[in-house]
């Protein structure tokens, strides 16, 4: 029998794939690589290098441990040939295999590079997930719009989950307006399960510290599971303590607080540590168990069955060209903010600061502040999206991508929303406690010292009036907006330019 190679890539760590499913433990070799292309296509957060390097060792030792024969390349192995298509010739020609066996890689820039390697690679699908490219195509079909909704709902009725019958579990199929309560004075949840570095990890930790030193991300403490029994505990912990109020505060933001009620479970999933039907079962569970509310665990689910596989359905069916998409024409360059926290606008640098030192924000931090701030400001979407890519545990462009391009920055001219998803100040002050104490008057509407996503809010609305100004979920807007009288008008729009202007000498905002 001819030998084969099984690639598994980082984020790739299931037992349970195609790949593995259709190789011979016996015959064929399992490749496994920290590769310099892949930890630099983007400045990635060293926490993010550190995880998936981590668990891609303790991977390799338990299939080891199952009888696999692996070949696994450390970043600082002398031979790293410092790429994966690099990497499995020169495993082919140590092994005399002559095919590759993998399942298909998250990003299109790698689909790429597997498909034009001189060493024939067989991609299978990759079934981790709930629903195929068929299927959504197909669901896509003919529609006007993909609105997530309808999807979710198909998703509901395949999976079964909080179905009674054909009907949803207590007559209604979402309970968002259950979910939007601003931030509480307390939060009884302790935060995610943190776990102590053993060997490995330190081991890890070393490497990533002597490798990647200028990269944007605070290393440690590195409190992350590493292996699928840790992410499951982290699961339990999460299911037992957050899940019950996760729907109530899944909007709110806090300054003491960096993970409320949230799973924080996002890396552990997207990199194979956990399933979603492991996680949607255990949530389900808790609602038939009485411990959880239909609220909670009906938007908890619909992010996972719903938001999750509409994004990768939308990203594969959109193509290699979704991430240069700029519909709204923005050509700002990010502010280097981004990359500091140095900024007056406190929720900016609570959120970015976060970021640095979690790599993790909540949906609402990177949809509503910093999102939201980039949309207004007028950023290449582009420049976001290598962003948001680099900065966060969890980042891989199927998942990324529709939720930067599409979600956030409304590039992708609207496939993903019907209206942008933007906001003044109210709003970041109903759902936070950031502005009390900021720099800028949340309550000001122009002049130095109010608060820039006010007069940036009016006045991205005027830019692009032609766009929106008939888009119905958005009249009531134009309507305020004309409200005004011209002399308000004028000075918001003046008050945009000049912080714009400032924006873009550089100079502190
Ligand atoms: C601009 C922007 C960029 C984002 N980039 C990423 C990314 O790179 N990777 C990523 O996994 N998620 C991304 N998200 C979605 C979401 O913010 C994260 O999944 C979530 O914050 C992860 O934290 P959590 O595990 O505590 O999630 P929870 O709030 O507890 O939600 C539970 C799970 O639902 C899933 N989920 C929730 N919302 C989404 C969504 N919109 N799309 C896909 N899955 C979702 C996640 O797997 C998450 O773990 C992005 C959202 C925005 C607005
Ligand atoms: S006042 Fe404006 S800039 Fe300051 S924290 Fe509130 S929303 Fe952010």
């Amino acid at each position: 029998m001819v030998s084969r190679l099984v690639l598994i890539l980082g984020d790739q760590l299931s037992e349970d794939i195609a790949a593995l499913r259709e190789a011979d433990r016996a015959e064929d070799t399992v490749v496994m690589a920290e590769v310099m292309d892949e930890a630099s296509y983007v400045p990635h957060h060293p926490r993010k290098i550190a995880f998936l390097f981590a668990a891609m060792r303790k991977f390799a030792a338990h299939l080891e441990g199952q009888g696999w024969r692996v070949r696994y390349t450390r970043l600082d192995d002398p031979d790293n040939a410092g790429s994966i298509p690099g990497e499995l010739l020169r495993r082919a020609e140590e092994t005399g295999a002559t095919e590759v066996l993998a399942i298909e890689p998250g990003e299109f820039r790698l689909i790429a590079a597997l498909e034009d390697c001189p060493i024939p690679v067989h991609l299978f699908p990759d079934d981790r997930f709930l629903c195929s490219h068929a299927e959504f195509d197909q669901w896509a079909e003919g529609r006007k719009e993909l609105r997530m909704e309808w999807f979710y709902r198909e998703m509901r009725r395949k999976t079964g989950l909080l179905m009674a019958g054909d009907k949803p579990e207590g007559g209604k199929w979402n309970y968002d307006h259950d979910n939007r309560k601003p931030a509480p004075d307390e939060i009884t949840f302790g935060g995610p399960m943190q776990f102590t570095p053993d060997d490995t990890v330190e081991e890890v930790l070393a490497l990533v510290e002597a490798r990647f030193p200028e990269n944007f991300g605070t290393l440690r403490p590195f409190w992350f599971a590493t292996d699928r029994t840790q992410a499951r505990q982290a699961l339990a912990h999460f299911t037992a303590h957050a899940l019950p109020r996760f729907g109530d505060y899944q909007d709110a933001m806090l300054d003491g607080n960096r993970f409320l009620y949230h799973a924080v479970i996002s890396m552990y999933l997207n990199a194979g540590l956990l399933g979603w039907q492991e996680i949607c079962e255990a949530a389900e569970a808790a609602y038939t168990a009485g411990d959880a509310p239909l609220n909670a665990v009906e938007g908890f689910i619909r992010q996972i069955i719903g938001w999750r596989e509409y994004m990768r359905g939308i990203y594969f069916r959109e193509g290699p060209d979704y991430t240069r998409r700029n519909a709204l024409d923005h050509q700002r360059k990010l502010p280097g903010f981004y990359w500091t926290a140095d900024t007056d606008m406190r929720c900016m640098a609570r959120a970015i600061e976060q970021t640095r030192d979690e790599a993790y924000a909540h949906h609402i931090q990177r949809l509503m502040v910093t999102g939201n701030f980039a949309l207004l400001a007028g950023i290449d979407p582009h420049e976001v999206h290598e962003w948001y890519l680099a900065v966060y545990a969890d980042a891989y462009e199927w998942v990324e991508a529709p939720n930067v391009i599409g979600m956030s920055q409304f590039a992708d001219g609207g496939i993903v929303g019907s209206k942008p998803y933007v906001s003044g100040g109210n709003y970041i002050n109903k759902m936070s406690d950031y502005c009390k104490g900021c720099a800028y008057e949340v309550g000001e509407k122009t002049g130095d010292k109010a608060c820039p996503f006010n007069y940036l809010y009016w006045a991205f609305l005027h830019r692009h009036r032609d766009r929106f100004g008939k888009n119905p979920r958005m009249a009531q807007m134009y309507r305020t907006w004309m409200r005004m009288s011209d002399e308000k008008r004028q000075a918001t729009l003046d008050s945009a330019e000049a912080f714009l202007g400032k924006l873009d000498t550089g100079a502190r905002v």
